[in-house]
């Protein structure tokens, strides 16, 4: 048995990303981000000179790529040749193409296989689109953090951030493989009307209630 796994999907900007990262730390948990995973095969894939609309010849790049994902402290990193990637994870082009890249379910596969691998030895929480459906169906915490367009591109703006998010929201829910939905067993949290610390405080409570 894996030590549990905490399962945190939603939407582009629905605020998951900080809310996981907060429940981690309070629960000692090790922070797992899966959108900087396609993200960084997205952008070395566009490094390349690869059009992501290639899928075979992204499928051909994938075999050789100098990614690795490792941790730094307690939150997931992304390395490519053994440089941690930041800002390359949120250039506009990255953003452009990271659903059609993530589309592909060859990427998933690989993308899936290392994020169980984190689980092997220690407890997660792990955000992204397909934790709860896909990549963790049968651990018992699962949550779907959503918050309405408006507040979702206020949030984007906000961060100086250009993102086409409600395109990013319908590639992602359209595709074939691991569609961004709602597991049926996830609880739906909406925080259009609620502060980070709220959700936070609401989901760790939830947990540690089950947990105990
Ligand atoms: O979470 P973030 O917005 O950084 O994710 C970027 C993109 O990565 C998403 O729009 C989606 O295309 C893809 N993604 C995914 N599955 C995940 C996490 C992210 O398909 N588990």
């Amino acid at each position: 048995m894996n030590p549990p796994a905490i399962a945190i999907d939603g939407p582009a900007a629905s605020g998951k990303s900080t809310v996981a990262k907060l429940i981690a730390k309070e629960l000692g948990f090790t922070f797992i981000n899966t959108g900087a995973m396609y993200r960084a095969v997205t952008w070395y894939v566009l490094q390349q000179g690869i059009d992501p609309s290639d899928t075979q010849a992204v499928i051909s790049a994938l075999a050789g790529i100098p990614l690795s994902f490792g941790k730094n402290g307690s939150v997931s990193t992304v390395m490519c040749n053994g440089k941690v990637l930041g800002d390359e994870l949120t250039l506009q082009s990255t953003n452009d193409n990271v659903s059609t890249i993530a589309a592909i379910p060859e990427v998933r596969a690989l993308l899936v296989e290392k994020q169980r691998e984190y689980n092997t030895a220690e407890p997660v929480v792990m955000e992204g689109r397909d934790i709860g459906t896909v990549v963790f169906p049968n651990t018992p915490y699962k949550y779907f953090v959503t918050a309405s367009e408006e507040v979702r591109a206020a949030r984007r703006a906000a961060q100086g951030l250009t993102d086409s998010i409600a395109e990013r929201d319908r590639k992602d829910s359209a595709r074939a493989c691991a569609p961004l939905t709602m597991a049926a067993d996830a609880q739906l949290v909406d925080t259009s009307d609620m502060t980070i610390e709220q959700v936070v405080a609401k989901i760790a409570a939830d947990i540690r209630s089950r947990m105990a």
